[in-house]
């Protein structure tokens, strides 16, 4: 399943981030999801819910945000947020809002990452 290891990357990176800070406890991750990553954020909020169990991330806030699909036209130049029907969820039809041309190049909006997190650090005192 694909959220599966995608929340597995997830979880992976946020446990090394912390380690590497040496870290006691992670108190809030923060996720961002592209539009098109594919991702069912509630599936994907679920599994970083089990996924996290047993680790110094249990008791952390996960915040999943879904970030807009940003395009680059190469037929009017425009630049930014693209129209979007995803109602097709596999196949989603991305179109420039400006001249409706199909054949865009995606900036942004295809990946999923950790944005931040938050984490407790041992007291030095
Ligand atoms: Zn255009």
């Amino acid at each position: 399943m694909h959220e599966l290891s995608m929340a597995q990357g997830i979880i992976n990176a946020v446990l090394e981030t912390a380690e590497n800070n040496n870290a006691t406890e992670v108190t809030e991750i923060y996720i961002e999801v592209g539009r098109l990553a594919m991702l069912n954020p509630e599936q994907l909020r679920f599994l970083l819910d089990v996924l996290v169990e047993n680790t110094i991330a249990e008791n952390a806030k996960i915040d999943i945000s879904e970030i807009p699909v940003t395009i680059n036209c190469p037929e009017c130049g425009y630049e930014g947020v693209a129209n979007l029907d995803d109602s097709d969820h596999y196949a989603p039809i991305i179109e420039c809002p400006n001249c409706e041309n199909l054949r865009i190049s995606i900036l942004n909006g295809k990946d999923c990452v950790v944005k931040n997190i938050v984490i407790e650090k041992p007291d030095e005192e």
